[in-house]
């Protein structure tokens, strides 16, 4: 299988090449010629077997130049119990009648970015290896928060990599501000910017895509790549939890195969949604694709109406990991609904980076509308929905995961629409405690720790170890800059300045 580029159709790389290389080179994201289809056998044989089996049979069907061997080396290493919490890696909650939560919260850092960043620096290495041999991989980062800490999580101390996490000053929580600022590991290093989530992965994009950058790296034997989920490496493993739970449901009887399901997902860089939409193209018996937004809902005003406007007030919200405007996934989405016109792309995007906005044509807007619905809630109607369903359920959500809910029971109300649901369930609540507790209670100790006490005592939920001892651990990375110092500051950690 082979790779084209969403702006240069011609293009044509490896899946080796692509994961390595992260972005194509005229600033395109890489995407499979085409998608395999999974076949009723195919189907069949998931079933029995395990998440990490599982994820070893679809894998393969993706990173054709990886042998058997390295394909079972990635999976057994990212996908085991000292990693994650639950023998089941990817658990799944029955909340209520027909809805079940996909809590892709229990590996090393409680947010669902584990379950592709756990990986990826397998793929990479493996993949770096068949083609760029010898070299050292420098990854930069530009974090809502989660993928920082899990991509740290994921490359410490891996030889022959170094990593490199920008996130906002004022855009994380205070517990993933910490979770990142006292990452341990030799080459690893964090870096705050004065700016939001899209400064910092603009800036990052920047560098990558600067010659004179690349250049400097490629003298002294280094290249670039991207842990965020503009790289294939970051979405195939999140399209293998999707069919993993829909043959999971049918193990245990919840549903019958060819069941339709809707599917739920609280959305930001539109990673995680567009995996669903992979996964039932590629045979996944799923129905709605239902897109939610918090109040920075571009995405909802994009799926309602075709326009994509960028040009508006960025909100910072209690779910930060989704104050997005520049969704860059949705170029991958928008290459496979307008039938691979790499020339429609381009010029959308080019719109988009010199106007701000971006209208797409009656044909994919047809498309679109068929396959997705969107909604979006703010901040009170997050906390009114974190409430309700641990009154009603004694299921305690995260902001992001509420957002998701909130938008799937209008999506009831409006449509009528009773086909069982998957909530994609993003982080664990606590991850965002202090956002959480006013949800359920009006005790709500100032300390952050007290806060997790506080919270585990209301709850009856484990506390997270990894969360628990970030009290204990020495903060490393004190720096932050201006958007503009970004590249020194690459520059610097490498010892290129
Ligand atoms: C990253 C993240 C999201 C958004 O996921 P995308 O793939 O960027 O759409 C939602 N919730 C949480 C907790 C996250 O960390």
């Amino acid at each position: 299988m082979f790779y084209n580029s969403t702006r240069d159709r011609a293009a044509k790389v490896s899946a080796a090449q692509a994961i390595t290389q992260g972005i194509s080179a005229e600033g395109g994201l890489f995407v499979p010629e085409q998608l395999p289809k999974l076949t009723e056998a195919d189907f069949n044989a998931l079933i029995e077997k395990s998440y990490v089996e599982r994820a070893i049979v679809i894998l393969a069907k993706f990173l054709t130049d990886f042998s058997d061997v390295e394909i079972r080396y990635c999976a057994e290493n990212a996908y085991h119990d000292k990693k994650f919490k639950t023998n089941n890696i990817a658990e799944i909650s029955h909340l209520f009648d027909g809805t079940y939560m996909l809590e892709l919260w229990h590996g090393p850092t409680c947010a669902f970015k584990d379950m592709a960043l756990q990986i990826l620096p397998y793929l990479l290495t493996t993949s770096a290896k068949k083609v760029a041999k010898g070299k050292k991989i420098v990854i930069l980062v530009a974090t809502s928060g989660d993928t920082g800490k899990a991509a740290l999580e994921g490359f410490k101390d891996v030889p022959d990599t170094q990593i490199l996490v920008f996130y906002p000053e004022d855009g994380v929580s205070a517990m993933q501000k910490r979770q990142m600022t006292t990452q341990e590991g030799e080459n690893v290093a964090v870096s705050a910017i004065k700016g939001n989530f899209d400064d910092a992965q603009t800036g990052v994009k920047k560098i990558f895509t600067d010659p004179a950058v690349v250049e400097k790296l490629a003298e002294n034997n280094m290249m670039f790549s991207s842990a965020n989920s503009i790289n294939w490496g970051r979405l195939l493993p999140q399209i293998v939890y999707y069919i993993s739970t829909y043959c999971e449901l049918v193990r245990d009887e919840e549903i019958a195969m060819g069941d339709e399901l809707n599917v739920v997902v609280p959305t930001g860089n539109f990673g995680n949604i567009l995996a669903a939409y992979y996964a039932k193209k590629m045979g996944v018996p799923f129905g709605k694709l239902i897109c939610a937004s918090n109040a920075n809902n571009v995405l909802t005003e994009f799926i309602r109406t075709g326009t994509y406007n960028r040009v508006r007030d960025f909100h910072t919200t209690i779910s930060p990991s989704m104050d997005i405007l520049i969704s860059s996934n949705l170029e991958r989405l928008l290459y496979d609904l307008c039938g691979c016109d790499d020339e429609k792309i381009k010029t959308w995007f080019a719109s988009l980076s010199e106007t701000g906005k971006y209208t797409v044509d009656a044909g994919v807007m047809e498309k679109l509308s068929e396959e997705f619905y969107a909604g979006c809630c703010d901040d009170d109607a997050t906390r009114a929905t974190i409430g309700e369903i641990f009154r009603k359920y004694s299921y305690l959500c995260d902001t992001h995961t509420a957002v998701a809910v909130k938008v799937a029971q209008e999506y009831k109300k409006e449509t009528g629409d009773d086909r069982k649901m998957i909530i994609a369930s993003t982080a664990s609540p606590y991850k965002f405690a202090p956002s959480v507790l006013p949800a359920i209670t009006d005790e709500i100790p100032a300390d952050d720790y007290e806060q997790l006490e506080q919270l585990h005592e209301l709850s009856k939920l484990e506390i997270p170890a990894a969360l628990a001892e970030l009290k204990h651990k020495t903060v490393r990375f004190t720096g932050s800059v201006d958007k503009e110092e970004m590249e020194q500051v690459v520059l610097g950690m490498l010892g290129l300045a």
